[in-house]
Protein backbone atom coordinates (compact mmCIF):
# COMPACT_ATOMS: atom_id res chain seq x y z
CA UNK A 1 0.00 0.00 0.00
CA UNK A 2 2.67 2.48 0.54
CA UNK A 3 4.82 1.81 -2.08
CA UNK A 4 1.64 1.92 -4.38
CA UNK A 5 0.88 5.41 -2.93
CA UNK A 6 4.11 7.09 -3.11
CA UNK A 7 4.30 5.80 -6.88
CA UNK A 8 0.64 6.91 -7.42
CA UNK A 9 1.96 10.72 -6.05
CA UNK A 10 5.11 10.70 -7.97
CA UNK A 11 2.77 9.90 -11.36
CA UNK A 12 0.47 12.82 -9.87
CA UNK A 13 2.65 15.12 -9.12
CA UNK A 14 4.58 14.71 -12.09
CA UNK A 15 1.49 14.85 -14.45
CA UNK A 16 1.53 18.51 -12.31
CA UNK A 17 5.12 19.15 -13.41
CA UNK A 18 4.10 18.72 -17.32
CA UNK A 19 0.90 20.49 -17.45
CA UNK A 20 0.42 23.28 -19.26
CA UNK A 21 0.72 26.58 -17.43
CA UNK A 22 -1.82 27.83 -19.69
CA UNK A 23 -4.09 24.95 -20.49
CA UNK A 24 -6.94 24.92 -23.40
CA UNK A 25 -10.75 24.59 -22.21
CA UNK A 26 -9.93 20.98 -23.35
CA UNK A 27 -6.57 20.25 -21.53
CA UNK A 28 -8.99 21.36 -18.00
CA UNK A 29 -11.86 19.53 -18.54
CA UNK A 30 -9.80 16.31 -19.48
CA UNK A 31 -7.96 16.72 -16.06
CA UNK A 32 -10.73 17.24 -14.15
CA UNK A 33 -12.43 13.87 -15.97
CA UNK A 34 -8.81 11.90 -15.12
CA UNK A 35 -8.67 13.00 -11.62
CA UNK A 36 -12.31 12.24 -10.75
CA UNK A 37 -12.05 8.77 -12.18
CA UNK A 38 -8.61 8.15 -10.65
CA UNK A 39 -10.62 8.50 -7.68
CA UNK A 40 -12.73 6.46 -8.29
CA UNK A 41 -10.55 3.75 -9.45
CA UNK A 42 -7.75 4.42 -6.70
CA UNK A 43 -7.38 0.65 -5.39
CA UNK A 44 -7.09 1.41 -2.09
CA UNK A 45 -10.94 1.79 -1.22
CA UNK A 46 -10.52 3.60 2.26
CA UNK A 47 -7.73 6.12 0.67
CA UNK A 48 -10.02 6.17 -2.68
CA UNK A 49 -13.14 7.10 -0.61
CA UNK A 50 -11.85 9.76 0.95
CA UNK A 51 -10.26 11.54 -1.92
CA UNK A 52 -13.12 11.75 -3.67
CA UNK A 53 -14.30 13.22 -1.11
CA UNK A 54 -12.09 15.95 -0.96
CA UNK A 55 -12.46 16.43 -4.55
CA UNK A 56 -15.81 16.65 -4.08
CA UNK A 57 -15.62 19.56 -1.21
CA UNK A 58 -12.96 21.11 -2.89
CA UNK A 59 -13.28 21.10 -6.27
CA UNK A 60 -10.26 20.42 -8.69
CA UNK A 61 -8.40 23.31 -9.77
CA UNK A 62 -7.12 22.81 -13.11
CA UNK A 63 -6.93 26.67 -14.53
CA UNK A 64 -2.80 26.51 -14.92
CA UNK A 65 -0.23 24.67 -13.94
CA UNK A 66 0.60 26.11 -10.68
CA UNK A 67 -2.95 25.96 -9.86
CA UNK A 68 -3.20 22.24 -10.18
CA UNK A 69 -0.14 21.56 -8.44
CA UNK A 70 -0.69 23.28 -5.40
CA UNK A 71 -4.36 22.06 -5.59
CA UNK A 72 -2.61 18.41 -5.30
CA UNK A 73 0.26 19.57 -2.86
CA UNK A 74 -2.91 20.55 -0.95
CA UNK A 75 -4.63 17.52 -1.24
CA UNK A 76 -1.82 15.16 -0.54
CA UNK A 77 -1.42 17.15 2.82
CA UNK A 78 -4.71 16.10 4.39
CA UNK A 79 -3.79 12.69 3.81
CA UNK A 80 -0.25 13.45 5.16
CA UNK A 81 -2.22 14.89 7.82
CA UNK A 82 -4.39 12.02 8.24
CA UNK A 83 -1.36 9.66 8.79
CA UNK A 84 0.09 11.95 11.36
CA UNK A 85 3.03 12.84 8.31
CA UNK A 86 5.08 16.26 8.05
CA UNK A 87 3.18 18.36 5.74
CA UNK A 88 4.90 20.19 2.66
CA UNK A 89 5.48 23.78 1.85
CA UNK A 90 2.97 23.63 -0.92
CA UNK A 91 5.00 26.85 -1.82
CA UNK A 92 7.35 24.50 -3.14
CA UNK A 93 6.03 22.07 -5.20
CA UNK A 94 7.48 23.04 -8.45
CA UNK A 95 11.26 22.70 -6.93
CA UNK A 96 10.12 19.02 -5.72
CA UNK A 97 8.88 18.02 -8.64
CA UNK A 98 10.23 20.08 -11.55
CA UNK A 99 12.72 22.67 -11.07
CA UNK A 100 14.57 20.42 -8.53
CA UNK A 101 15.59 22.39 -5.57
CA UNK A 102 16.59 25.81 -5.06
CA UNK A 103 19.72 25.34 -2.96
CA UNK A 104 21.43 22.56 -5.02
CA UNK A 105 20.43 19.74 -2.73
CA UNK A 106 19.49 16.37 -4.78
CA UNK A 107 17.20 14.50 -2.79
P1 LIG B 1 4.36 9.92 0.16
O1 LIG B 1 3.29 10.55 0.98
O2 LIG B 1 3.98 8.80 -0.75
O3 LIG B 1 5.08 11.07 -0.68
C1 LIG B 1 6.07 10.81 -1.67
C2 LIG B 1 6.97 12.02 -1.77
O4 LIG B 1 6.21 13.17 -2.13
C3 LIG B 1 7.61 12.41 -0.45
O5 LIG B 1 8.81 11.74 -0.23
C4 LIG B 1 7.82 13.92 -0.57
O6 LIG B 1 9.05 14.21 -1.19
C5 LIG B 1 6.72 14.34 -1.50
N1 LIG B 1 5.61 15.00 -0.82
C6 LIG B 1 5.09 14.75 0.42
N2 LIG B 1 4.03 15.52 0.66
C7 LIG B 1 3.85 16.26 -0.46
C8 LIG B 1 2.90 17.26 -0.83
N3 LIG B 1 1.92 17.64 -0.01
N4 LIG B 1 3.01 17.84 -2.05
C9 LIG B 1 4.01 17.49 -2.90
N5 LIG B 1 4.92 16.54 -2.62
C10 LIG B 1 4.84 15.94 -1.40
N6 LIG B 1 -2.40 5.81 2.71
C11 LIG B 1 -3.11 5.45 3.82
O7 LIG B 1 -2.59 4.72 4.69
N7 LIG B 1 -4.41 5.90 4.00
C12 LIG B 1 -5.02 6.71 3.08
O8 LIG B 1 -6.19 7.06 3.24
C13 LIG B 1 -4.30 7.07 1.90
N8 LIG B 1 -4.87 7.84 0.94
C14 LIG B 1 -4.20 8.07 -0.23
C15 LIG B 1 -4.83 8.78 -1.24
C16 LIG B 1 -4.19 9.01 -2.45
C17 LIG B 1 -4.92 9.74 -3.55
C18 LIG B 1 -2.88 8.51 -2.65
C19 LIG B 1 -2.19 8.73 -3.98
C20 LIG B 1 -2.23 7.83 -1.64
C21 LIG B 1 -2.86 7.61 -0.42
N9 LIG B 1 -2.23 6.92 0.63
C22 LIG B 1 -2.96 6.60 1.76
C23 LIG B 1 -0.80 6.59 0.57
C24 LIG B 1 0.05 7.62 1.36
O9 LIG B 1 -0.32 8.96 1.00
C25 LIG B 1 1.55 7.50 1.11
O10 LIG B 1 1.80 7.47 -0.28
C26 LIG B 1 2.21 6.27 1.73
O11 LIG B 1 1.91 6.25 3.12
C27 LIG B 1 3.76 6.32 1.55
O12 LIG B 1 4.21 7.53 2.15
P2 LIG B 1 5.66 8.13 2.02
O13 LIG B 1 6.03 8.63 3.40
O14 LIG B 1 6.59 7.21 1.34
O15 LIG B 1 5.53 9.47 1.11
Amino acid sequence: MEQLGRSSWTLLHSIAATYPTQPSPTEQADLQRFIKLFGKFYPCWVCAEDFQKYVEEKGVKTGSRDEFGTWLCEAHNEVNRKLGKPTFDCSRWEERWRTGWKDGRCD
